[in-house]
């Protein structure tokens, strides 16, 4: 059984011990999961719309003012927060408004909560627009998915929208300064951790030079019974080989503990 959606907007603070309390920004719909990738580990199920584009808003998208007054009566309570982050049922950039949002959010912040920090999970596709691109630069903790070397494990793995392209993705990465990249490993069909693909992800690694690797695995319910979880025991060699490959800093993460690495 897959996880069910958030039901609003702000979710938590979650608790996280690198960072303290997580304030959760959920730009995406609720009652539907609208994403550009299908990501046959996603812990939300299936995708039901794939979209890289969202021209305008329809009715599952919440507007900006009204996002930016939720938040505002928050960081006006006395809820501890440490961090404020771009997450949620889907890809965050694809909401029309990002950029504009991604403002708002830091002028709040500012104002209330000069302390605490932005983050961004985002899966890289919106990174096609150059306001998104923009966007990151104001972002304290800019972390972008990349799961394959190749195109080929890219599309069994992520399941894409169409015209998305690998190949930009990677490139747009590389040309950001200070992000991290965040790797979920799985074994099985299909599978990024045998050794051709790995091969090509630290390539891949060299090219992007991101500030650090984040690696998960499968720790909740996946919407596909032929993949299977990488054990935190291989999920830590393969965050020691990178950093041995490509000299970039790598931790590995279960149960959203980390297990090793900078
Ligand atoms: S990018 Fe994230 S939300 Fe979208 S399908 Fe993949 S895991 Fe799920």
């Amino acid at each position: 059984m897959t996880l069910p959606l958030k039901t609003s907007v702000l979710y938590g603070p979650v608790n996280s011990r690198r960072y303290g309390r997580s304030l959760g920004i959920n730009l995406s719909p609720c009652r539907y999961k609208e994403c550009s990738f299908n990501c046959v580990y996603c812990h939300y199920g299936l995708t039901d719309k794939i979209t890289l584009n969202t021209n305008g808003h329809d009715d599952g998208y919440t507007e900006c003012a009204d996002v930016i007054e939720q938040l505002q009566d928050t960081l006006e309570s006395p809820l501890e927060i440490d961090l404020i982050t771009f997450s949620g049922n889907g890809e965050p950039t694809l909401h029309p408004d990002f950029p504009k949002m991604v403002d708002a959010v830091v002028e709040l912040r500012d104002r209330y909560r000069p302390g605490a920090k932005t983050a961004l999970l985002s899966n890289s596709t919106g990174l096609y627009r150059e306001e998104v691109r923009r966007s990151v630069a104001e972002i304290d903790l800019p972390v972008f998915k990349l799961d394959a070397g190749t195109e080929r494990t890219f599309m069994r793995i992520n399941r894409p929208a169409k015209g998305v392209s690998f190949e930009s993705i990677v490139e747009h990465l590389a040309n950001l300064d200070g992000i991290y990249v965040q790797t979920v490993c799985i074994d099985g069909e299909p599978s990024n951790t045998h050794p051709d693909e790995m091969i090509a992800y630290y390539e891949r690694l060299q090219t992007i030079q991101p500030r650090g690797v984040h690696l998960y695995s499968t720790d909740r319910p996946v919407p596909s019974s032929s993949i299977s979880r990488v054990d935190p025991e291989w999920l830590e060699d393969i965050a020691s080989q990178i950093t041995s490959e490509t000299g970039v800093p790598a931790a590995a993460y279960s149960n959203g503990k980390k297990r090793l690495g900078a």
